[in-house]
């Protein structure tokens, strides 16, 4: 088959083990999956609600998400057709990528960042410039030294996946000045309703403020309907027309588009949700401080830690013991649970770091 190429050089996505694999494999009968960043609390009992009543499973969606789209902006206070609806971040990162790149561009993101900035600048056959990560943070002066006239896009993932860190008002603004005003700058706050920081950007000010800068936000993390794929961007009403022409007629369904509108009428849900996050990540920095461990801060409902003894060999005693997690170059990334789930992964983490553990069993 005329396959494209540059498919060979990339993989399937991995999601990662199944509760019931791992239950399987190692004989277990509770899991806690703590590697997809999913809510621990579900989502807003409002949702079940508001999809009780639903049965028009005949019918099309409607393709510009209208009602949903109404009641976004009014939160957001921004005009309808700066909006743009996605399944997920995921088909929004694909759909900005297939209406920018081309073998004649380039695109500039971070490494260590969301993997998916860059399997769809691979798709693409686009040159992929990469800026390591400085103690785990964009490094925005050298990103904005490798973007030139045919940069395309910047990704900046904001918080970002899977470190956690953050770049602040100040720093985007100026990264801005020197961007030219033809290159899209992307802010993926798939954490957003996470973020407790006080310099954290504005993102309704800087879409007011620059044309070629483009917001995204999810209701799969914060709101907790991971599983019905629903997410949007905010920007310039210019480029979101140009985008529609790349969006699929039906691309959102109905049933995300009814949760999405109770999702987001329960502000209350959501700020119970990142209190309690802002704890466990407590219970976290607390843990790794005594023990000397390292670690980001974040701004997310996740945690990287590095570790010193092989992340295979720390996911797998995690695993064999009914706690997934997702090892990632030097360390491990963990979704914050609730406070129970916390304080049982890291009686079983504190083996395995701290006390060594798997030497102990090795030796008896
Ligand atoms: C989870 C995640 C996404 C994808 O979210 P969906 O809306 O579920 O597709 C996008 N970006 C980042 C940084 C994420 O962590």
């Amino acid at each position: 088959m005329k396959v494209k190429k540059q498919l060979l050089s990339l993989n399937a996505y991995d999601p990662g083990k199944s509760i019931e694999e791992v239950k399987r494999e190692f004989g277990l009968t509770k899991i806690v999956n703590l590697a997809s960043n999913e809510n621990p609390f579900g989502c807003s009992e409002k949702v079940s609600e508001a999809l009780r009543s639903f049965s028009h499973y005949s019918r099309y969606p409607d393709g510009c998400a209208e009602l949903l789209r109404g009641k976004v902006a009014d939160h957001l206070g921004v005009q309808q057709n700066q909006l743009l609806f996605s399944s997920g971040l995921d088909e929004m990162i694909q759909m900005i990528s297939r209406s920018l790149l081309s073998p004649e561009t380039n695109v500039v993101m971070a490494s260590l960042t969301f993997p998916q900035f860059r399997h769809h600048a691979v798709i693409e056959n686009t040159e992929i410039r990469e800026v390591p990560l400085k103690e785990g943070r964009h490094d925005l002066v050298g990103m904005q030294k490798v973007v030139d006239e045919q940069t395309s896009i910047v990704w900046i993932c904001n918080p970002n996946n899977p470190t956690g860190t953050y770049v602040s008002d100040t720093e985007i603004k100026s990264f801005m000045k020197h961007i030219p005003k033809d290159t899209l700058v992307v802010l993926d706050e798939a954490y957003y309703e996470y973020v407790t920081a006080n310099d954290y950007p504005d993102a309704m000010e800087l879409i007011n403020k620059y044309e070629n800068l483009l917001i995204l936000r999810t209701f799969s993390k914060g709101y907790g309907l991971a599983s019905l794929r629903i997410g949007y961007a905010i920007g310039h009403e210019d480029l979101m027309s140009k985008l529609e022409v790349a969006r699929l007629p039906f691309n959102t369904n109905s049933i995300a588009q009814i949760a999405a509108q109770a999702a987001l009428a329960d502000d209350e849900f959501v700020k119970r949700c990142s209190l309690v996050n802002k704890n466990g990540l407590q219970q976290y920095y607390t843990f790794c401080n005594e023990y000397n461990i390292d670690y980001y801060p974040s701004q997310g409902n996740f945690i990287f830690i590095k570790t010193e003894k092989s992340q295979q060999e720390v996911f797998q005693y995690l695993l064999q013991r009914g706690y997934i997690v997702r090892p990632i170059r030097d360390g491990i990334r963990i979704t914050i649970g609730t406070e129970e789930e916390n304080e049982g992964h890291l009686s079983v983490l504190k083996q395995i770091l701290v006390e060594d553990a798997s030497q102990i069993r090795l030796l008896s």
